[in-house]
């Protein structure tokens, strides 16, 4: 392990919490401070931490590594503070830190990483967890990691409905044609969690055009989250080759789009990687974006009335709010609902390394959800589609959870 890299990004995260002036206009906005009121939950307090860790006032201990990692990396703060201080970014770059001189990931980490960076592996998981599906043994699992899928299927008399109207899409300053090269960059989580949305996307994008096939590995983002940063630097650079014939790049997952949409920052200072890393982080888009660029219309306008979960990696990630409304618009009725941009406790892993925290969170979106009286809740990322498929659990089938592609 290169120590002095390990040294440059302390000193990094340094420079970007030196600029917390400890004002506390991020204490409201943060999930975790609202459910345990804590400073060192807050923004605010993890960047004095990390601080004083740069500056040599604090040890590099367990309880610091407990703070950095209590954290959702859901950008609210950073949205809502007057100096832009990227908290997220500098919890990542020190626990990357404070990894590496432990020695590596923990083990539980490792092996994520490790699955995920296998194609082969995670279609494997794929098929496992379509089995225990089948069988009903899905309840079993722990966190809700083999959610039940709900389908078109389940709203056959509403989806029977005319062809809805939509809009013209905007004027963009992307070209897309019939004849423009589109890939679909196929997430873990979509692949493994929720395999008929990913068949109802690739079924969409066919209608816009003809579809490069390609055999992508994992966007990276659960080995950078934890401390695996060469994994997740290996992994990019294999899917920037990959796709180098493509011109699109469409994700329909919000966590994997805003990764690779950020590929570039990363490769900054590597000059063989630099530019080839920028022309892949510029066509990448998200499903909705993409969709509304060739102005797709959906396929039915249902009678259902939907509701909107923003993940996080969409609105603060890629800042994208208004396609996935506009399309929901056009393919039933669309009800507003309360903090829809609020994180829902999902954030990856920390619903399993946390699920008390990430409970509380869910059960507040669970009662904004209720409020409006939806009955599908849809959104744009398999992560937080696992939580919403609890709420709608929980909710004794007052609403269902889907993904966009799924009632577009
Ligand atoms: S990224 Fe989210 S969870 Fe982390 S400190 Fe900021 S608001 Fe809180
Ligand atoms: S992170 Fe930003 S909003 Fe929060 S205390 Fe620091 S300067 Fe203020």
């Amino acid at each position: 392990m290169d120590k002095r890299k390990d040294h440059e990004l302390l000193r990094e995260a340094g420079k970007m919490v030196d600029r917390c002036d400890r004002c506390g206009t991020c204490l409201p906005v943060c999930p975790l401070f609202g459910v345990k009121g804590v400073e060192a939950t807050s923004a605010r307090g993890k960047n004095t931490i990390a601080r004083a860790l740069a500056g040599g006032g604090i040890e590099p201990t367990r309880e610091v590594l407990d703070v950095v990692n209590f954290c959702l990396l859901c950008r609210a703060c950073v949205d809502t503070c007057p100096a832009k201080v990227p908290t997220d970014e500098a919890m990542v770059d020190v626990r990357q830190h404070l990894t590496d001189l432990a020695g590596g990931a923990d083990v539980k980490y490792r092996l994520i990483g490790g699955v995920l960076k296998r194609p082969g592996v995670v279609k494997a998981a794929a098929a496992a967890l379509s089995i225990l599906r089948r069988s009903g043994l899905n309840g079993l699992f722990p966190y809700g990691m083999a959610p039940e899928e709900y389908t078109r299927a389940h709203f056959l008399t509403a989806f029977a409905g005319p062809a809805a109207l939509g809009q013209k899409a905007p004027p963009s300053a992307v070209t897309v044609t019939g004849r423009t090269k589109v890939a679909y960059f196929r997430g873990c989580g979509m692949e493994m969690m929720f395999p008929e949305a990913a068949a109802q996307t690739r079924d969409i994008l066919k209608t816009t055009t003809s579809l490069l096939v390609k055999q992508n590995v994992c966007c990276g983002l659960p080995h950078l989250a934890h401390g695996l940063r060469e994994e997740f630097l290996s992994l990019a650079r294999q899917n920037i080759r990959l796709f180098e014939e493509a011109e699109v790049v469409v994700s329909d997952c919000a966590s994997c789009g805003a990764t690779l949409k950020h590929l570039s920052s990363f490769f900054a200072d590597d000059p063989a990687w630099r530019d080839r890393a920028a022309a892949f982080s510029g066509k990448v888009m998200d499903l909705t974006e993409y969709l509304e660029k060739v102005g797709y219309l959906p396929r039915q306008k249902a009678d259902v009335v939907f509701t909107y979960h923003d993940p996080c990696h969409l609105v603060r990630g890629q800042g994208i709010t208004r396609p996935p409304r506009e399309l929901l618009k056009a393919a039933g009725s669309f009800v507003e609902m309360k903090e829809a941009d609020v994180c829902c406790g999902g954030a990856g892993s920390f619903h399993v390394d946390y699920p008390d925290a990430a409970a509380q969170i869910l059960e507040k979106k669970r009662r904004n959800i209720e409020k409006t009286g939806a009955a599908v809740v849809v959104t744009g990322c398999p992560g937080c589609l696992i939580q919403l498929a609890k709420a709608a659990k929980a909710s004794d089938g007052k609403f269902k959870a889907m993904h966009i592609s799924q009632v577009i």
